[in-house]
């Protein structure tokens, strides 16, 4: 039985991650390189945790516990040695992921399943750096963790039928719903959605409209709850240039070229909501949105 989860990345995805398991009830080890990845991690797992107080989805001693029941560290072997399951959260970036997965193959029980949340990199490639590519899948949660139901649950070309069963389970039991889906480049939720952005970023960089008109057609002519650049900026401009590569380098079709204006902010440090300015403007507690284009 999966009682024990090690996440591996204590960023954007890492923390909801661990919120969730610790949410509904798992031992949670949160690991991160960066110390102060970890202390911010932990403030926005309180922060998000009250705000589900104050909505009524969970109470305060479900806050308590989770806060309580959560350890973290910055050796990445802390917690593996008991780990069930393994969820890697870590930047995307192929060599980072592949080094990860190495250790993890070392330091995690045999029985151990190792789940990465990679948006895009081969489940197959990664699998293959360990000795146990049946207990590899793909475990991609959406953003943010706590609110949005879905998870692609993705097999590689190894992953043993009843890991991709027992990976369904635990992710019911998080009330979540698991979709089944096969080892291409981007899956299914970028492989759709990546383009769609990039688009977005080729009509801005040409001009066609400013950053609200784009998003303003997308939100309220097809009703989309956020419009393609403001989602860019809240997934991390980085995060979606180096999915875009990885679509252009897995299909060779020059449809998924990054736009250059893409390629140009990520340069710059504009990385979205997470360094202050992307698409947008973020200033601390406002939710007002400033164009910054
Ligand atoms: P992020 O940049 O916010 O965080 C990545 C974290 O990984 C950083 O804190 C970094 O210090 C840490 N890290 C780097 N190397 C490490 C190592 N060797 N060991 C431990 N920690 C290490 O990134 P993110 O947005 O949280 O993305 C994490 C993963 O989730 C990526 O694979 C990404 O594609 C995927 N993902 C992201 C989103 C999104 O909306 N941002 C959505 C779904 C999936």
């Amino acid at each position: 039985m999966i009682k024990n989860i090690a996440v591996i990345g204590a960023g954007t995805m890492g923390n909801g991650i661990a919120h969730v398991f610790a949410q509904y009830g798992f031992n949670v080890t949160l690991t991160d390189i960066n110390e102060a990845a970890l202390g911010k991690a932990i403030e926005t797992i309180s922060k998000n945790a009250d705000r589900q107080v104050s909505k009524g989805i969970i109470t305060q001693a479900t806050k308590d516990r989770i806060l309580s029941t959560l350890h973290t560290s910055t050796s990445i072997e802390t917690g593996l040695a008991e780990a069930d399951l393994v969820i890697e959260a870590a930047t995307e970036n192929k060599a980072v992921k592949l080094k990860i997965f190495k250790e993890l193959d070392a330091f995690a029980p045999p029985s151990c399943i190792l789940a990465t949340n990679t948006s895009s990199i081969s489940i197959t490639a990664i699998a293959a750096v360990t000795k146990r590519a049946e207990k590899v899948i793909g475990m991609h949660f959406m953003n943010p963790v706590p609110v949005m139901k879905l998870v692609e649950v993705i097999n590689g070309y190894g992953t043993a039928k009843e890991v991709t069963n027992e990976v369904v389970h635990i992710t019911q039991q998080l009330d979540k719903i698991p979709c089944i889906v096969n080892d291409y480049p981007g899956f299914i939720a970028n492989r759709i959605l990546m383009p769609m952005i990039n688009e977005a970023i080729y009509s801005l960089y040409e001009g066609v409209a400013g950053v609200e008109e784009i998003d303003t057609v997308m939100k309220l002519g097809m009703a989309h709850p956020m419009g393609p650049l403001q989602l860019a900026d809240f997934i991390g401009l980085d995060v979606c240039l180096s999915i875009l590569k990885v679509l252009y380098e897995g299909f060779g079709n020059p449809k998924y070229a990054p736009c250059p204006l893409l390629v140009n902010m990520v340069a710059a440090g504009k990385l979205g909501v997470k360094s202050g300015e992307g698409f947008y403007k973020y200033t601390s507690g406002s939710k007002e949105l400033v164009p910054a284009l």
